[in-house]
């Protein structure tokens, strides 16, 4: 059997940093590691070939070759997730769809003319699309039913499927599921809220693989929650401490997790020891009522500034998530979160508004009071998209609280003091991490931050400055702190996109203000 493995087109976002990665010669950030655990898991007496639309396109000779295509992806790529079923359909191919998205809304798939909608995590109904097939069928849904599978025994992923030079970083993953109940979050209705974790020798087995493959940067723990279960997580990270110091440090880690992190120390140092440089948190909102509101408790124990600087000194560089639009929110949320985002000194703020996602609490709760808009469902995800139901407070008010927000924050003396005091405030890690020359690619890129932050740009002042003094009294966080600084390349960029896209949305909203409906047609 050939299988083409097609992973759909992904719209520019917070996350894409284009410019940033145009500096490098890189096309994107992180591989789909979904689409290379799902061929691992597929008899490897098959034949795969793997296309990542965000890398390249395919061509009519990838179409000929293939059997079976696969196709998945989450929901911003849900536009060409349904271009690709079209396309196969039209030339005979039979086509499988599955991953988050269409577990989630299987409909759109289905109406594209899927023949097999493969749900649910893959350990279980991918074995199922094989036991079709070879009874000869040819079309079906799979689903789990319920039962969520043990990761234990997931293969290590086809690493080997993928052009590694078109990526910034490598992602692996130790654990799904998270223990907390966000009313607003997905993957505690996909993956459930028991965490489950791989072996310690499952992960070292990956990341052995990508190291066999001549891999030898950062490397992303693509978990939602990378300490929902801190006592396996600990003694994974107590057997990758070891390897790392065998295969001298060869990747740097990042991941995202819960801010509970801060409040365990151990975790803490055995992360840093382990080498990981960075942690996505989901902050959301400094504000406690809004926080409590949407259940999202475990940030409401401690102090969120204090915790974000326990973690940032410990030796993590932080990046967090905001989210505008929570019910009952006052108004001036924005500033509240660009004066805890200049309290805490994080780089990579993202904001989103808020959004309901199919089958979530959120989502039940608002289809409930009548408050869903039917007319903004296609935008789900988007992180430029007006909210998807009636909120609390003018629309209007919302939108320009969170264009204020990118563009107050991304004003560039703004963000690369930020940046600077950041990593100032890192220790560095205690272990000898090993000089790498930079080739001549990353040497161009360096020179051209220089070129438009050192020289072009009224930065040019604060840059050098700032330079020299991280070269001075943190000279171990140089590197992370010039490739913050090359972000701002993207983040400019950005802001005047989310500007646009936003007034635009916004502008048409005013004209045709939409009205409160109760949809039993969104009610899947
Ligand atoms: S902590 Fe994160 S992953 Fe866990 S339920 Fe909340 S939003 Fe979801």
């Amino acid at each position: 059997m050939r299988v083409l493995l097609l992973y759909p087109l992904f719209p520019k976002s917070f996350w894409s940093f284009d410019k940033a990665l145009e500096l490098i010669g890189r096309k994107v950030s992180l591989p789909p590691l979904g689409m290379i655990t799902v061929a691992a898991i597929l008899p490897q007496t098959w034949e795969f070939r793997l296309v990542d639309r965000n890398v390249r396109f395919e061509t009519e000779a990838d179409w000929e070759w293939a059997d079976l295509v696969i196709i998945s992806g989450m929901i911003v790529q849900k536009p060409d997730m349904v271009h690709l079923i079209r396309e196969a359909k039209r030339r005979g191919k039979l086509v499988a769809a599955g991953g988050p998205y269409v577990t989630s809304v299987p409909d759109a798939a289905q109406e594209a003319g899927v023949d097999f909608l493969v749900l649910d995590e893959g350990e279980i109904t991918l074995p199922l699309l094989v036991e079709a097939l070879s009874r000869g069928e040819t079309s079906g849904v799979l689903r789990a039913n319920g039962e969520k599978p043990d990761v234990t025994t997931t293969p290590v992923p086809r690493f080997d499927l993928l052009d590694l030079n078109a990526y910034n970083e490598m992602s692996v993953q130790f654990s799904r599921g998270c223990p907390f109940q966000c009313e607003f979050c997905d993957i505690i209705v996909l993956y459930g809220r028991k965490p489950r974790t791989k072996t310690p020798a499952q992960m070292i087995a990956e990341l052995q693989a990508l190291y066999d493959l001549g891999w030898r940067r950062s490397v992303f723990m693509v978990d939602d929650n990378f300490i929902g279960n801190k006592r396996n997580v600990k003694l994974m990270l107590r057997e990758l401490v070891p390897w790392m110091v065998a295969h001298d440090y060869p990747f740097r880690f990042a991941t995202e997790a819960s801010v509970d992190l801060a409040q365990d120390e151990e975790l803490l140092d055995l992360m840093v020891e382990a080498n990981f440089g960075g942690v996505f948190l989901g902050i959301e909102t400094p504000d406690t009522e809004s926080l409590a509101l949407t259940q999202k408790f475990q940030n409401t124990r401690n102090s969120l500034i204090e915790s974000v600087q326990k973690i940032n000194q410990a030796g993590l560089s932080v990046m967090a998530g905001f989210i505008l639009g929570f019910d009952d929110e006052k108004p001036g949320a924005g500033d509240r979160i660009i004066e805890f985002v200049e309290a805490t000194a994080i780089p990579k703020a993202m904001f989103g508004m808020l959004q309901a996602l199919p089958n979530t609490a959120l989502w039940k709760r608002l289809q409930k009071e009548g408050r869903l808009l039917e007319e903004n469902q296609e935008t789900q995800g988007h992180q430029m998209a007006l909210m998807n139901f009636v909120p609390t407070r003018p629309v209007e008010e919302l939108a320009r609280e969170y264009v204020n927000c990118f563009w107050e924050l991304y004003e560039p003396e703004r963000y690369l003091a930020r940046v600077h005091r950041h990593f100032m405030n890192m220790k560095p890690a205690p272990h000898k991490v090993p000089f790498r020359m930079l080739d001549l690619v990353e040497m161009k890129a360096v020179l051209t931050i220089c070129w438009r932050q050192g020289i072009k740009r009224s930065t040019r002042f604060q840059f050098w400055g700032q330079l020299f003094s991280i070269i001075r009294r943190n000279p171990k966080m140089f590197v992370p702190y010039l490739s913050n600084c090359a972000l701002l390349e993207h983040f400019i960029q950005y802001r005047q996109s989310v500007r646009e896209e936003v007034e635009a949305q916004l502008a048409e909203y005013l004209a045709n203000k939409p009205k409160p409906q109760s949809l039993a047609v969104l009610s899947s």
